[in-house]
């Protein structure tokens, strides 16, 4: 449902500042991206940075679908599922957790199925890749999910620690037993649906983070699989490298794109069916000085 409400079209990126101070551009609420506390040191100094997608590329399923599998009957009501407007997922999911919450369905029955997902193929032999290379590697995560279904599933595997930053909606159980769900941005991507636009938060970590350094990466990194993940895709330069799902959205998009106008997508395109075929060109490049 999130990838159908993408309005595609291949305009130019927004110069970066201009999205940042866009972005920044306060909504009628206050939006909570509840991931980046100012508070944390900075990690330490890495030579790469990879960004990694949630769902349908970390997990085999989107988290958002699956916690459907607790709801009374395995299923949602269609007068729920009716009140869907394309442009407004954010707004759905919290309607569908607060009906979750008025079924009865508890924390426990939510986590479990969340718990349960697996992982892509691959996946788990990547991340144990990357934390034999911690010295090499910071490691961001980067979803419309959201934070509580996201920490449920990297804890039960053990993987928590490996992302030093997690960029995605804020959620947690409040006291009557309901999962809270918050909207992350706003931001003026015409490519985007409204309540992220990943590029926006790519663009702003990778500078702030350079700055801190005081020099750039040698190499940017980004895995996904869905039509969100190409706009983010689009900010990589020619020494980085976009991890497309094979066959995925984000992998057609790409392709579209080279094929229309290649030099406006100027990194290396690496389509992966298993993790292990980006470690295979992680280690090649890792190898290099
Ligand atoms: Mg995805
Ligand atoms: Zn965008």
């Amino acid at each position: 449902m999130k990838d159908s409400v993408f309005n595609c079209c291949f305009l130019p990126p927004l110069p970066p500042g201009e999205e940042a101070e866009r972005a920044r551009r306060p909504k009628n609420m206050a939006a909570a991206p509840n991931s980046s506390s100012s508070s944390s040191p900075p990690p330490p100094d890495r030579r790469f940075l990879i960004f990694f997608d949630f769902d349908e590329t970390i997990v085999d399923e989107s988290s958002d679908d699956v916690v459907v599998q607790a709801a009374p009957g395995q299923k949602l009501p269609n007068w729920l599922k009716d009140t869907y407007r394309p442009g407004h997922y954010n707004e759905y999911m919290q309607r569908v957790l607060a009906y979750m919450a008025e079924q009865g369905v508890s924390e426990g029955a939510i986590r479990s199925v969340i718990e349960k997902i697996p992982a892509s193929p691959g996946i788990l032999a990547l991340f144990q890749y990357l934390r034999g290379r911690s010295q090499d590697f910071e490691i961001v995560l980067l979803s419309d999910a959201n934070m509580y279904f996201i920490e449920a599933w990297l804890r039960k595997v053990g993987a928590r620690q490996l992302f030093g930053k997690i960029f995605t909606n804020p959620a947690s159980f409040d006291g009557k037993g309901q999962l809270r769900l918050g909207p992350y941005h706003s931001h003026a991507c015409p490519r985007c649906p409204e309540n992220m636009c990943k590029q926006v938060i790519v663009r702003e970590y990778l500078a702030r983070r350079v700055a801190e350094r005081g020099r750039p990466f040698q190499r940017v990194f980004y895995v996904g699989d869905g039509a969100n993940d190409f706009c983010p895709a689009l900010a990589l330069g020619p020494r980085d490298t976009a991890f497309p799902r094979r066959e995925y959205p984000m992998h057609t998009l790409i392709a579209e794109l080279q094929g229309l106008r290649p030099a406006d997508f100027p990194a290396a395109v690496v389509p992966w069916e298993s993790g292990e075929d980006v470690v295979a060109r992680l280690k090649r490049l890792a190898e290099e000085r």
